[in-house]
C-alpha cells in the first residue's frame, strides 16, 4: 500500500479527454494519474478481480499499489511527462488543461520529481488542477507552487464508508481552501445520504470558507448515475450549491481513459 511516497513517483496512465467533473467540466484535459491512496473508500462499490471481491472507488488500478503496482511505471526524469503532455499538444494549436489525479496525488505532495513537474507545466502557461481527497496539506513553505494550483477537493463524505477521522483533515482542507488558486469543493452523494444528513455533513466541512461547493451523484457507471443523477439534482437546488454531471461516464460509461 503506498500511503505517502518518497521520491518514487508512480505514473498509472496519461490520456487526453474532457475534463468530466466539477468547476472545469467539459474542458479539454491531458490528464495524468499517478498511483497510490491513504484512503480506500469501500462503501463507493465493489469488484470482482482475480475470484476476488474488492471494495472501493472506481479507480482501483490506480490505488491497489499491491495488485496493479507491476503495470504503473516509475518516473525517473520530469522531461519523461513534460514529453508525454507535448506528445498531446502536437496535435492541437491550443494549451490545453492539465489535471493531476489518482489515487491520491498529494501523497506525492513532498516529492521533488512532483513539485519540479507542477514547476515546469506552471511555467509552460497550463492551468493545473490536483483532483484530491484534501487530507494532505500541500508543503507551501518548501514549494510556493502549490499557491498557483487549483485544487478540487473532493473530500469524502460517510457515504464513502471511510471513518470519519480519516477522511476530514481539518488543517488540510484550510491549508488548501486558504492558500491556493480558485480551488472548490467537490462532493459525491448517493440518494440515500441525500435523504439523510447529506447538508448537515457538507455545511460542517465547508463552514467557514467561501470556496465554490459542488455536489456530484455516485456513479462509476451510466447506470448507477442515472441512479443517483435526480435526488442530487434536486438536492443541489434546495441548498444553493452547484450540480456537477460526471460528463465522462454518461459519454464513455465504464471505459477506462477517458
Ligand atoms: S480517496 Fe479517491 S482514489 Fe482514494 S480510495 Fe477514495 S475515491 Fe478512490
Amino acid at each position: 500500500m503506498v500511503e505517502k511516497s518518497g521520491e518514487k513517483l508512480y505514473l498509472v496512465e496519461h490520456f487526453f479527454s474532457i475534463q468530466g467533473e466539477g468547476k472545469y467540466a467539459g474542458v479539454p484535459s491531458v490528464f495524468l494519474r499517478f498511483g497510490g491512496c491513504n484512503l480506500r473508500c469501500p462503501g463507493f462499490g465493489s469488484y470482482e478481480l482475480e475470484e476476488k471481491k474488492i471494495y472501493g472507488c472506481d479507480t482501483l488500478r490506480a490505488v491497489y499499489s499491491n495488485l496493479y503496482r507491476r503495470s504503473w511505471h516509475s518516473v525517473a526524469d520530469i522531461s519523461e511527462l513534460e514529453r508525454i503532455v507535448r506528445k498531446y499538444e502536437n496535435r492541437i494549436s491550443y494549451l490545453p488543461d492539465i489535471v493531476i489525479t489518482g489515487g491520491e496525488p498529494m501523497i506525492y505532495a513532498d516529492n521533488s520529481l512532483f513539485c519540479s513537474m507542477l514547476e515546469l507545466l506552471a511555467e509552460r502557461g497550463h492551468r493545473i488542477t490536483i483532483e484530491t481527497n484534501a487530507t494532505i496539506a500541500p508543503p507551501l513553505k518548501r514549494y510556493e507552487i502549490y499557491k498557483e494550483i487549483t485544487f478540487a477537493m473532493a473530500v469524502k463524505l460517510s457515504c464513502s464508508g471511510e471513518q470519519k477521522n480519516r477522511r476530514v483533515v481539518p488543517k488540510a482542507i484550510e491549508a488548501i481552501a486558504t492558500m491556493t488558486k480558485n480551488s472548490f469543493f467537490k462532493f459525491t452523494l448517493d440518494r440515500e445520504l441525500v435523504q439523510k444528513d447529506g447538508a448537515k455533513q457538507i455545511a460542517e466541512i465547508c463552514e467557514g470558507y467561501d470556496n465554490e461547493i459542488y455536489c456530484m451523484p455516485l456513479g462509476g457507471s451510466e447506470e448507477e448515475l442515472r441512479k443517483n443523477a435526480p435526488a442530487v439534482a434536486k438536492f443541489c437546488i434546495s441548498h444553493g450549491y452547484r450540480y456537477s454531471d460526471r460528463l465522462h461516464v454518461r459519454l464513455w460509461n465504464r471505459e477506462e481513459k477517458r
